[in-house]
């Protein structure tokens, strides 16, 4: 058997290589794939599938499936530590695996910084798959119930979940009430012309925004705001920010501000050029990137040829990151477009949203 080439998560900077199984197989390569979960769901449809537009199947990856297909190994488990000298991974299942190649796709967590005292009426929006257990507490809710649903978060998950959750509550038998409540403006850094569409359509639906309002804590009944005051509530979703997980900083690696695995512009760990990383889990050092799924995917084609030119001793490619990119909002089937400072809206942009992401879903399954 030839190198070890291991991939840690398979979000949507590593699709494109864990699609390349069989290549790498084929080539000789041993390809291990260790996910916390077997499937990979595609985060620009996400906020549609709470809204119901899409099933859980529409909008997944069976990565164990793919995987196997290739001939390659999947493990479900969770990378508790890396140890870059040894050529280690330690999982929390227990298990210990050796590799000569590693790329991290860790994705990104909601920020631990509001205390959350709560067993079933919170909603992380990561891992993805959360929204689509909100949406079932919505569809089972008793008739004619009435119910009080605060997206915690106005940025663009945030707008998208409030507006998908009047989406999917107005056609079930039940009263819901839907607020947001975020610490800044609405679509903070957006262009205003973004914010103000997204605010002219959620009052004309009903959905009430507290913006300059700081969430202080969650437990089973209340959003508790900073200065005391009580939000009551039947079910809270924490679209509050982002940040890699701590898999790197207790690896004891390089990391960026926000513990990012720091990359060089290969993709490659800084000190370790067996190790790359891509995504939301990276601090990319020389240009650092928001969080957004367009990056990890314009990663994913070149990422997987550097895997494969490190391994043949070959030169690898820079990642050069566009300027800019279109970012459509769905909110209940209007589109929010926003490119650089270009804001456009209406249905045909959701429909055209629609289109990109279903092209992309085919292109992989
Ligand atoms: C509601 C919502 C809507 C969004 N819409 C858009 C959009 O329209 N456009 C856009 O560009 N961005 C969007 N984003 C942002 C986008 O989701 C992220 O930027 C994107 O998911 C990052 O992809 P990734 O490959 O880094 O990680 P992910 O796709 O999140 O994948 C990471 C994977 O790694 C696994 N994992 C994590 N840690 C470990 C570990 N230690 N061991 C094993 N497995 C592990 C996770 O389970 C997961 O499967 C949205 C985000 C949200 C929350």
């Amino acid at each position: 058997m030839g190198m070890t080439i291991l991939l840690i998560g398979a979000g949507h900077g590593h699709l494109y290589t864990v699609s390349k199984t069989r290549q790498m197989v084929e080539l000789g390569y041993r390809v291990v794939v260790i996910n916390a979960s077997r499937y990979h769901y595609y985060s620009g449809m996400g906020p549609g599938m709470l809204g119901g537009m899409y099933a859980p199947d529409d909008i997944r990856f069976d990565i164990e499936k793919m995987v196997h297909r290739g001939g390659g190994e999947f493990i479900e488990d969770s990378v508790m530590k890396i140890d870059p000298e040894r050529r280690v991974i330690y999982t929390s299942g227990g298990k210990i695996m050796e590799f000569d190649v590693l790329s991290c796709n860790t994705g990104s967590v909601i920020q631990d910084t509001i205390p959350v005292d709560s067993n079933n009426t919170v909603y992380p929006v990561k891992p993805l798959v959360n929204l689509y257990h909100a949406r079932s507490r919505l569809e089972q809710a008793k008739k004619g119930l009435s119910l009080h649903v605060v997206v915690a978060g106005g940025g663009a998950a945030g707008v998208e979940i409030a507006a998908n959750v009047y989406g999917r509550a107005r056609t079930l038998p039940i009263d819901a009430r839907v607020s947001i409540v975020t610490s800044g403006t609405l679509l903070e850094g957006f262009p205003q012309k973004a914010s103000r569409k997204a605010r002219k359509w959620l009052s004309k639906h009903g959905i009430e925004v507290h913006e300059q309002t700081r969430v202080a804590g969650i437990n089973d009944k209340n959003v508790s705001l900073a200065g005391g005051r009580d939000i009551p509530m039947d079910i809270c979703i924490m679209a509050t920010g982002i940040v890699p997980p701590e898999i790197f900083s207790r690896s004891g690696m390089k990391t960026g501000p926000d513990g990012g695995l720091d990359v060089n512009e290969y993709l490659q760990a800084q000190n370790y050029p067996n190790i790359f990383g891509t995504g939301d889990g990276i601090y990319f050092s020389s240009h650092p990137l928001s969080k957004a799924g367009v990056y990890a995917v314009r990663q994913g084609p070149l990422l997987y040829s550097n895997i494969m030119a490190y391994c043949r001793g070959e030169s690898l490619e820079a990642f050069v990151p566009q300027k800019k990119y279109l970012l459509i909002m769905n909110l209940a089937g209007y589109g929010i477009a926003v490119r650089g400072k270009l804001v456009l809206g209406g249905r045909t942009w959701f429909r055209i949203k629609d289109s990109i992401d279903r092209k992309y879903i085919k292109r992989f399954t």
